[in-house]
């Protein structure tokens, strides 16, 4: 048996950037992980995009302080040990393939710059034949393979954490709460961080069933870099410029934890290539992939104690924007785990509010 001042399950973003938060505020922490085909965090596309992704009002202040906190979490990374994770910051384009669309984006997105057909022709040559876009400043992406890099870097550097490579079994909040590995070996702590994105379900021992599911998403990179803002497609679907490249996403499947790539899913995402920048369709494919969001009933992260079993402390569910939310998500949760009473700043994202579901 090892012990520690706090257990983290998974090695995702959320387990990570929990783990980083916590060893900087001087807690022994132990992350135990187990990669699986299908883990979401390297697979995303690394929107950041809290004025287009449709989120519940309550959630729209915390989405928009999850984006503004990205400069400078990011800054911190390099300072730590000059990790460069590329960040674009230059703004979303909503595009509109007609005017009754473009007038609905602009009277929804008081914030947005209308753009018109000339002017969207003008800064992305690529979408001219769209009929003008509205530009969400501040919105945008992070490269989420570099910074996925960062933070293993991060954890691996960090004199108080370790990392266990195994599969948690089973979780036991006895007196001492602790964890069980396939490979028998016990971990305990005080407090034990549940991040284990789609896989909740596998551990035996939660006080409660998480209403968290996997749902598939497929995305593409092509080989060009004529695209330089990031941009939402008309009839749903995505374009991210990242470094030579240009990811297109995202599927959403309901297939289990199976996570399988399909010739349906390329024709569906090189359509979303063809109706918003048809002269990108001929670029090359350079990949194709798939990873499982962990989502939960209201799209939204669940995150903090368990009411019952204070010691469990969720950072799950982050469906379809945990690259988003992550980040300032643990810097809360590990403030919480020093000074119980900072859960209040993540009191909305409680799992009780699926108590009964
Ligand atoms: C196609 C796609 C596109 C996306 N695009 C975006 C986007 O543009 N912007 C955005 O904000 N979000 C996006 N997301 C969502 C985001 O990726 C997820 O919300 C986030 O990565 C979830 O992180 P996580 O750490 O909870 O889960 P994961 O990254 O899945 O990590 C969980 C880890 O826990 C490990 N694990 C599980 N069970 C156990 C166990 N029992 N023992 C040990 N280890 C275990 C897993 O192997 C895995 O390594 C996207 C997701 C997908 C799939």
């Amino acid at each position: 048996m090892t012990s520690a001042d706090l257990v983290v399950i998974g090695g995702g973003i959320a387990g990570l950037t929990t783990a980083l938060a916590a060893a900087d505020r001087g807690l022994r922490v132990i992350v135990i992980d187990v990669p699986r085909p299908g883990a979401a965090s390297r697979a995303a596309a690394g929107l950041l995009a809290p004025s287009i992704e449709g989120l519940p009002s309550a959630a729209r202040e915390h989405a928009v302080a999850a984006r503004d906190f990205y400069p400078g979490y990011l800054e911190r990374l390099r300072d730590l040990g000059g990790w460069d994770v590329p960040l674009d910051r230059r703004g979303i384009l909503e595009l509109a393939e007609d005017d009754r669309v473009l007038q609905e984006l602009v009277a929804r997105s008081p914030a947005a710059t209308r753009l018109s057909a000339s002017e969207l022709a003008a800064l992305e040559p690529a979408l001219r034949q769209n009929a003008g876009a509205v530009l969400h400043p501040r919105d945008g992406a992070v490269d989420t393979i570099a910074l996925m890099s960062a933070l293993n870097s991060a954890v691996e550097a960090a004199a108080n954490v370790s990392r266990v490579v195994d599969t948690v079994v089973s979780i036991e909040l006895s007196q001492t709460p602790r964890v069980v590995c396939a490979s028998s070996v016990r971990h305990s702590a005080p407090w034990i961080v549940l991040a284990a994105g789609s896989w909740t379900d596998a551990i035996s021992g939660l006080p409660r069933r998480l209403p968290v599911r996997p749902v598939m998403g497929q995305l593409l990179s092509l080989g060009t870099n004529e695209l330089h803002h990031v941009a939402y497609a008309p009839a749903g679907g995505y374009l991210v410029p990242r470094g030579n490249a240009l990811i297109v996403g995202a599927t959403s499947e309901n297939t289990g934890l199976a996570c399988d790539i399909s010739a349906a899913g390329r024709e569906w995402l090189l359509d979303v290539v063809r109706r918003a920048a048809p002269a990108l369709v001929a670029a090359p494919v350079l990949s194709h992939w798939a990873g499982l969001r962990p989502v939960s009933p209201d799209g939204m992260p669940i995150l903090g104690p368990d009411p019952a079993c204070p010691s469990l402390v969720y950072a799950a569910g982050f469906s379809r924007n945990g690259i988003l939310f992550a980040p300032w998500a643990a810097e809360r949760i590990a403030a919480g785990l020093v000074a119980e009473r900072t859960w209040k700043s993540i009191d909305s994202f409680g799992v009780n509010r699926f108590d009964g579901y």
